[in-house]
C-alpha cells in the first residue's frame, strides 16, 4: 500500500459477511451514470436502485465516497483445474477474483487434463470446482479437430460458447483448428448455439508464424517471431466464416494495431464479430520489458506503443468491446528464470486479482471514468458470455454483484498480497490506483480489507 495512507478510508457502517437489505454510496457506477444511489437487495438480487437520501427500511451499509462498481466479469480465465492445479485451480482462482473485485468468471477449457471438449469433460470441471469457488463461475467448451459431435451436448450442459485456436495453444490436448476443420464445426454451432453461443478464438496465422530466432533472452527477437500482421490475417479469416455460417465470433486478447483495423473492417462488412484486449496490452508496451524478463511472455507479444495507443483508441470507439484479463499462470518453474529464455518460457500472465487496478491506472491518466470501466470489464463480458443482463450491471433484477473500491488510493505490487496460486505477475513493483475495499456476491460480502470473509459463496453458471 502507499506509504502513509491509510488501506481504505473509514465507513460508516462496516459490511460484515452475510447478507445486507441495502448498500449506499456517493458514487454509484450505474448503467445511465455515476451518482449517489442506495441498492436495495433481496435475496441476492437488487431488487431496486433507489435514492442516496431515502430513509432505509432495514440495515444499511454506507460506504461514504467509496465507488460502488458492478463487479468485474473476467471472461477469460484459465483456471487449469483439474489436471494441472499446481498451475492455479478453483480455490486459488476465485480468491485472487474476490480480492480483485472480480464477481464472476468464465473459465477456459484448455490447460485442465481433461480439456473441456466433451460433455463428459465439463461434468468432471464442475465436479473438481463445486463447493470451492468463492465467486460465480461460468465455463466455456472448446471445439477441436474431431468434436462437433460434442458441440450440443457441451451446450446442453450450460456451456457459454466455445473457444478455438488457429495457432497451437502449448498443449497437447487442445489442438488448433483449420479453416476447413471450422467449416465442419460452425454450421454444427450455428444451429445447436441458437446463433447466440460465440466462438472465441485465438486469432494469429500460424502460416505466418516463425521460429525464433537469435538471443533467446532477447524479448524483441520473441516478439518478432509473433507479427501482427499474424493477428490481422487470421481476424479477416474469422470475419468471413462469420458471414458464411451466422456465427457469433469473438477476437480474444487482439495486441495490435493491426488487429483493432482487421475487426473494424470485418464489423463494417456485417460480420458479427466482436473483440478484447488484456490489461497487459494496455498496460505495458514493449520497452517496459527486459531481456530475460520472461513473467511478460504471452502470446500475442506485448508491442510498441503505437500499438498501445491504437489498443485503447479501439476500446474508446467501441471496435473493442472488452478487457478481459487472460489469467494464465504456470508455476515458477516454466518460465525459465533460470536462463532467462523467452523461447523456452511457458507463454501465460498472471493477473486475475489485479486486472481492475492496472486497467484503471491506465485508463484514468489517459480520461475514461469508472462508467467506461464498467461497460469494457462488467457488462460487456457479462453479454459476451450470454449472462447479461443477470451479471454485469447495476439494475433491478440483476444479481447484487459489485465491487466497493477507491479509484484515488494507490498500492504498489507485491507479490506476498497476490492471492494466485503462484505470487509470480510482470505487474510486481508497480504502482497502480484502484484499491478494492470489499467485494459483494449476490447480496454477500465475500472479502473485505485484505481477507476472504465468506468461503465457497460462489455457484457455477
Ligand atoms: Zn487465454
Amino acid at each position: 500500500m502507499s506509504s502513509g495512507a491509510p488501506l481504505v478510508p473509514a465507513v460508516r457502517a462496516r459490511p460484515g459477511a452475510g447478507s445486507v437489505p441495502s448498500v449506499r454510496s456517493e458514487r454509484v457506477v450505474l448503467p445511465d451514470g455515476i451518482r449517489p444511489a442506495t441498492l436495495h437487495i433481496e435475496g441476492g438480487t437488487i431488487a431496486r436502485v433507489g435514492r442516496y437520501d431515502e430513509p432505509p427500511s432495514g440495515p444499511l451499509i454506507d460506504v461514504g465516497a467509496l465507488t460502488i462498481s458492478p463487479g468485474v466479469v473476467d471472461s477469460h480465465v484459465h483456471v487449469n483445474e483439474p489436471g494441472r492445479t499446481e498451475w492455479e485451480g478453483f480455490d486459488t482462482a476465485t480468491r485472487a477474483a474476490a480480492a480483485g473485485g472480480v464477481t464472476t468468471i468464465v473459465d477456459m477449457p484448455l490447460n485442465s487434463i481433461p480439456a473441456t471438449t466433451t460433455g463428459d469433460a465439463l461434468d468432471v470441471k464442475r465436479r473438481a470446482a463445486r463447493g470451492r469457488v468463492h465467486v460465480d463461475v461460468g465455463f466455456w467448451g472448446g471445439i477441436v479437430p474431431g468434436n462437433t459431435d460434442q458441440i450440443g451436448p457441451l451446450l446442453t450442459a450450460g456451456v457459454r460458447g466455445f473457444k478455438s485456436f488457429l495457432s497451437p495453444s502449448g498443449v497437447a490436448e487442445f489442438e488448433s483448428v483449420s479453416e476447413h476443420e471450422l467449416s465442419e464445426a460452425l454450421p454444427t454451432l450455428a444451429a445447436r448455439g441458437d446463433r447466440t453461443a460465440p466462438l472465441l478464438v485465438h486469432a494469429e496465422d500460424s502460416s505466418l508464424l516463425r521460429t525464433p530466432q537469435g538471443d533467446p533472452r532477447s524479448y524483441r527477437a520473441y516478439a518478432a517471431s509473433r507479427p501482427a500482421q499474424a493477428e490481422a490475417s487470421a481476424i479477416a479469416l474469422l470475419a468471413a466464416l462469420s458471414l458464411r455460417y451466422g456465427v457469433a465470433v469473438h477476437v480474444v486478447h487482439v495486441s495490435s494495431a493491426d488487429g483493432v483495423e482487421a475487426v473494424a473492417r470485418a464489423r463494417a462488412t456485417g460480420a458479427t464479430i466482436t473483440a478484447e484486449t488484456c490489461p497487459h496490452y494496455l498496460a505495458f508496451e514493449e520497452r517496459d520489458v527486459a531481456d530475460g524478463a520472461t513473467s511478460f511472455k504471452c502470446a500475442p507479444p506485448i508491442r510498441d506503443a503505437r500499438h498501445r495507443d491504437a489498443l485503447w483508441q479501439g476500446l474508446a470507439t467501441g471496435t473493442l468491446q472488452l478487457i478481459a484479463s487472460d489469467h494464465s499462470p504456470s508455476p515458477p518453474s516454466m518460465k525459465a528464470l533460470d536462463t532467462g529464455s523467452f523461447f523456452a518460457a511457458w507463454g501465460g500472465i498472471s493477473s486475475l486479482q489485479l486486472s481492475l487496478a492496472a486497467v484503471w491506472t491506465e485508463a484514468r491518466r489517459r480520461g475514461f471514468t469508472e462508467a467506461d470501466l464498467a461497460r469494457w470489464m462488467s457488462s460487456a463480458p457479462a453479454r459476451l458470455s450470454r449472462l447479461a443482463p443477470r451479471k454485469g450491471t447495476l439494475e433491478a433484477g440483476a444479481d447484487a454483484d459489485f465491487v466497493v473500491w477507491s479509484p484515488d488510493l494507490t498500492f504498489v505490487v507485491r507479490a506476498d498480497r497476490l492471492c494466485h496460486r503462484h505470487p509470480w505477475t510482470p505487474y510486481e513493483g508497480r504502482t497502480l490506483a484502484g484499491v478494492v475495499h470489499s467485494t459483494f456476491v449476490r447480496g454477500e460480502c465475500v472479502w473485505r480489507d485484505n481477507a476472504l470473509v465468506r468461503a465457497g459463496h460462489g455457484i457455477l453458471l
